[in-house]
Order: structure tokens, then sequence, then C-alpha cells
């Protein structure tokens, strides 16, 4: 009598191609096992089950199946029982991998099927099987392709994506009050100019977890830019073909928009966290940080203290870096930092100073600054033409859009033109409204904004700090200490020149 292995598999694939998965499938599949095993005088040794796997794509790896392939080849087994061929192999190179071993054995092997016997020691037999996978495979693409045009058209459709929830939600459609609280703080202080790694510190604090967290960790820092750039945050629809997930395992959303034919974003049917615009915003900074180099990248194990780069040699006009005075010196441990001309920079290498005073001396002006901008309403200038001519630049460009859509619609310009048509006006479109904010004679809002920074300056992260402070300051030209050389401990202002925008 020999000894088998049966082999039982559902997937999730399956459940549009035939009729037989699920639970109970999987049970008529070891019934059937054991009718062959007794109609072949066959023992089953054991069972060996894959649950949710499918046979047919690449990447997925079957837990049951490999062990199967260990038994067959130590001997453990001298056969395989199942319902069908399909259920074993749909890749050819799966098959293949089961030949090899029977081709190579020296002892008696049964591959049975409640559809027929495949004898793989003989031409024939392995002729028949291959036959057989190469079927099942192309019925399974076919399978495949199906699910995937019924997926693009729910995309088209704006339906939500099935299955696990995405972070800031409670389901499918209702905003998840917390997370959304998290999602928006952090795009307004990344927008000020905070790192995400300061925000994934932050949310790992918190004990914030997306539902992908393993059980017992929290959130990691590549789903913290993952679910900050998340298109679902706006409404937009993003779709992902099969395909190209396998391949690439996680793949960026932003780059898979749902468009409908004039080129604008499918809207989906949920409840939003972000405005389009906010959104826009965020992914555009956080990409801009990649593209610069700045944040991970290069440079990285340098710590930008406040003024680097800000601050300046008043001798040699290069910009200062920043060092860390030795351990155990009272400077270190009055001090810790300082900034001085690095000669490796093409610096003169004369200028060292303490950091701490220097920054609290030039934050102390900026906000005194910033306060008084609270206070005095900036004058009108109702009439400024440089305004009146970049609204109607931004009016211009609106008509451009519409346009360029018309012509895209009426197919007269390539899908390729009118993305390169629509990025050259959004671009522009940036430009001039950042040029119009700045313009625009607004008292009110200016002096609530200047108020709000000194009001929360403390909470600032020194990046977002930076940020503020090159909006309003060219640079800090810092002067020797002149003959005695030394400080003396003393700060002297007189020594710091503050040059302002
Ligand atoms: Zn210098």
């Amino acid at each position: 009598m020999l000894t088998t292995g049966g082999y039982v598999r559902i997937s999730d694939i399956g459940e549009l191609d035939d009729g037989r998965d699920g639970r109970e499938g999987l049970l008529r599949q070891r019934e059937d096992v054991f009718d062959l095993a007794k109609s072949k005088h066959c023992d089953v040794q054991r069972i060996y089950e894959d649950n949710d796997t499918s046979a047919y794509k690449r990447r997925v790896k079957r837990k049951g199946f490999e062990e199967m392939i260990l038994d067959l080849r130590s001997g453990v087994i001298s056969g395989i029982l199942a319902h069908n061929i399909d259920r074993i192999a749909r890749q050819p190179r799966d098959l293949e991998r089961l030949i090899d071993i029977y081709e190579q054995a020296r002892r008696p092997m049964v591959f049975a099927t409640t559809a027929g016997e495949y004898d793989l020691t003989t031409e024939d037999g392995r002729f028949h099987a291959r036959i057989y996978v190469t079927i099942a495979n192309k019925f399974s693409a076919d399978a495949a392709r199906r699910v995937a045009r019924q997926k693009l058209a729910e995309a088209t459709e704006g339906k939500p994506h099935k299955g696990r929830r995405a972070f800031g939600w409670k389901d499918s459609e209702h905003v998840d009050e917390v997370e959304a609280a998290l999602l928006n703080k952090a795009r307004r202080e990344v927008i000020l100019g905070k790192k995400l790694s300061a925000v994934h510190e932050e949310w790992a604090e918190l004990g914030v977890r997306s539902p992908q967290t393993p059980e017992g960790k929290t959130i990691g820092y590549s789903s913290v830019r993952y679910v900050l750039r998340n298109p679902r945050l706006c409404g937009y629809r993003a779709y992902i073909p099969q395909d190209v997930r396998e391949r690439s395992g996680r793949v960026d959303p932003v780059e898979y928009l749902v468009e409908r034919t004039d080129g604008t974003p499918v809207t989906g049917q949920w409840e939003t966290i972000f405005a389009p615009g906010e959104w826009q915003e965020l992914v555009d900074e956080l990409d801009s940080r990649k593209n610069t180099g700045r944040g991970r990248k290069k440079g990285s194990t340098v710590t930008k203290r406040l003024m680097t780069g800000i601050a300046r040699c008043a001798k040699c006009g290069t910009g200062l870096s920043s060092g860390m005075y030795a351990r155990g010196t009272t400077s270190s441990e009055k001090y810790g930092h300082y900034y001085y001309c690095r000669k490796a920079d093409g610096g003169c290498g004369s200028l060292s100073r303490s950091g701490p005073p220097v920054e609290e001396y030039v934050e102390a002006i900026l906000l005194g600054n910033l306060r008084q901008r609270a206070d005095n309403e900036a004058p009108a200038g109702k009439g400024d033409p440089e305004l009146i001519k970049a609204r109607e630049t931004l009016r211009q460009i609106e008509a451009d859009k519409i346009e360029a859509r018309r012509l895209r619609a009426d197919d007269e310009l390539s899908l390729a033109e009118f993305a390169r048509e629509i990025r050259r006006l959004e671009e522009k479109e940036r430009g001039m409204k950042e040029k119009v904010a700045t313009l625009t004679p607004t008292p009110a809002r200016a002096g609530h904004a200047a108020a709000r920074i000194v009001r929360e300056w403390d909470t600032y992260t020194v990046d977002m700090k930076r940020k503020e402070i090159t909006k309003s300051i060219e640079a800090v030209v810092i002067s020797g200490a002149g003959k005695g050389g030394t400080q003396n401990g003393v700060f002297r202002p007189e020594l710091i020149e503050i040059v302002w925008k």
C-alpha cells in the first residue's frame, strides 16, 4: 500500500472561477481525497492544506504545497491525491518541480485526481498533465482579468475600496475623528516645515497604529508617509491594477489616480479629511523634500541647528556650520553646541560662537518683529498694479485650463500633451497664487498669522522655526569678538547683524 499525501486548496480568485470554493469546498475536496485513496488502495499520511492562496499568483508562497514537495522528495510520501490537478498546480513551473521528483524517484509513485490519473514517470502522462496545467493557467489569467475589469469599473464610479479600512476612517465611508485630527495636525505642521520623522516620533509616542500595524507595535515611518499622502484623504480614488501590485509590493497610489475623460480626478463617495488643495500641497511639499535630498538622504547625519546656514561669517560671508563642544568642558555644559566658520566649506575659519545665546537673540528679535506685525495693520495697497496684473494672469490661467480640458475632450490633445500642459499651467498658477498672497493687503489675516506664530512658537520644531526665520530674515551676520579674542562669557549683540528680507 502506497503512502500518499492529500492536497486541498481554496483561493480567493476561485470564487469567481468556479463554485467549489469556501469552507464547504475544502471539505468536499477532503472527501474526494479519501474516496480516491480507497479506490487506489492508498494510505493518506497527511492532508496538506492552503487556505485563501492562489496557485496562479506568482508571489504567493503556498506553505502546504512547499511542505508537500519536501515530503515527496524525502520519501515521507510516495504520491499526491487531489480533487483536480488545478488545485495542485496552475503555474507550469510548479508542475515541473513535481515532475522532476517523479522522474528521479526510484520507487512506485502515484499522482491521482478525481478527473483521472497522470503517470508522471511516463512521457505520455507528463504530456497530459502539462496540457491541463497550461489550460488551467489560461483560465486563471482570464478570471484575473475579469476581476480587474470589474474593480476598475468600481473605481471609475468612485466606489470605496473593499477590504481593510484605511487610516483615518472607521469603515469604508465614515471618518474616525481621532485619526482625522492627527492627520490634519500633521498636515499643517509639515507644511510649516516639520519633518516627517518628527511626526512619526510623535505618533509612536502616542501609540498610534494603522490597520496594517502588526500586533504590539506602533505605526512605522513609511506608513506615516503613506497615510499622509493617501489620495483618499481628499476623496480622490486611486486604482492600482492587481498585476502591478503583485509585481512591486507597496505602490504609490498618488501615481494611480483614476481620471475622468476630461482629465479631472474621480472623487469617491466617502467622507473626506483634507480638501483637494490641502492634499496636493502636502504631497508637493513631501515630494519636494525627496527631490532636493533634504530629510533622510545625503547629509542626514549632520544635525541642522537653528542657525546653520542662516548665520554667516562677517569676515568671509560663508554660512556657518555647527559643532558640539567637547564633553566634560564648561562650554559643553553651558552651551552644548557652537557655530563656526568652517574651512572645509570654503570659509576663513576664524570665527566661532556659542550657539544658544545667538539663537535666543535672533528668536527674540524675530518674535518682536512678528508681534509688531500682528499689532500694526498693514497699510492697504488696493491699486497695486502688480497685484492687478497677477490676478489677471490667474484668471487667464484658469481660462487656459478650461480650454485645455475642452481640447482634450475633443481629442485634439493627446493624453500626454494634456498632462504636460495642465502641469505647466498648475505650476504657473501656484507661483502666481503665492505672488498674489504676498501682495494682497489682508491686514487682518496677516496680523492673525503673525499672532498665531508668536503664540505657538514654543511648540515649533527646529525645522519649523528655520522655515519661519528664513521667511523674514535673509541672514544673520556674526562678527569676530575683536582684539580681545574671547567673549569672556558676555554676550555682545552689537557683533550680530540681522539682515531682513
Ligand atoms: Zn569666515
